[in-house]
């Protein structure tokens, strides 16, 4: 399947979180077996490219796309969690958002040292979280230098944000 065909599989669901936003939801994509076959396929050839030797992808819906690739990609899967979820001492960023903050956090030890670490996230609005994610796996000693999505919101400028702080960014589609 080509992006545009997987891209007739996201859903938009209006007033999500809340009024006036317009949801991007990935459920019907992960439901169709073909689609989300070939998701993994694209975004595999990505992280292929990218020199990944880890995949790393934020809770929850980074965890779906990024350990399906490490999978497929025969490498391992490092989860981005949030906070009081891992069992181990963790080292963890604080983040903005528009309204409040948030937090992500790592088990530092799940990470070799030097290790290209590709971030995986369903999709990129304003970089908030990806730019957190990177932070986080620069700190465990992660060589951090490609993001990749299923989506991009190019109105959000998000991947300018990350492009400005070094990062490589991609995306399936807009
Ligand atoms: P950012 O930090 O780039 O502003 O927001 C991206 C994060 O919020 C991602 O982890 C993503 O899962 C979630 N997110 C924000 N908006 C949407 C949306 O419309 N659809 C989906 N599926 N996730 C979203």
């Amino acid at each position: 399947m080509t992006p545009d065909q997987i891209k007739a599989l996201v859903r938009t669901v209006p007033d999500f979180p809340a009024p006036g936003i317009m949801f991007r939801d990935i459920t019907t994509l992960i439901a169709h077996g073909p689609g989300l076959s070939a998701t993994i396929d694209h975004l595999a050839e990505m992280a292929n490219s990218a020199g990944a030797q880890a995949l790393a992808g934020m809770e929850a819906r980074g965890f779906i796309f990024g350990a399906a690739v490490a999978a497929r990609m025969g490498l391992g899967f490092v989860p981005i969690r949030k906070p009081g979820k891992l069992p181990v001492p963790t080292i963890g960023v604080d983040y903005a958002l528009e309204y409040g903050t948030d937090r992500l956090e790592i088990d530092p030890t799940a990470i070799p040292d030097g290790q290209r670490v590709v971030i995986i996230d369903d999709l990129i609005a304003t970089g908030g979280t990806a730019l957190a994610a990177a932070e986080l796996l620069r700190m465990a000693g992660a060589q951090v230098t490609h993001a990749l999505f299923v989506i991009d919101l190019p109105d959000l400028e998000g991947a300018t944000r990350l492009r400005h702080a070094g990062l490589r960014v991609d995306a399936l589609m807009d």
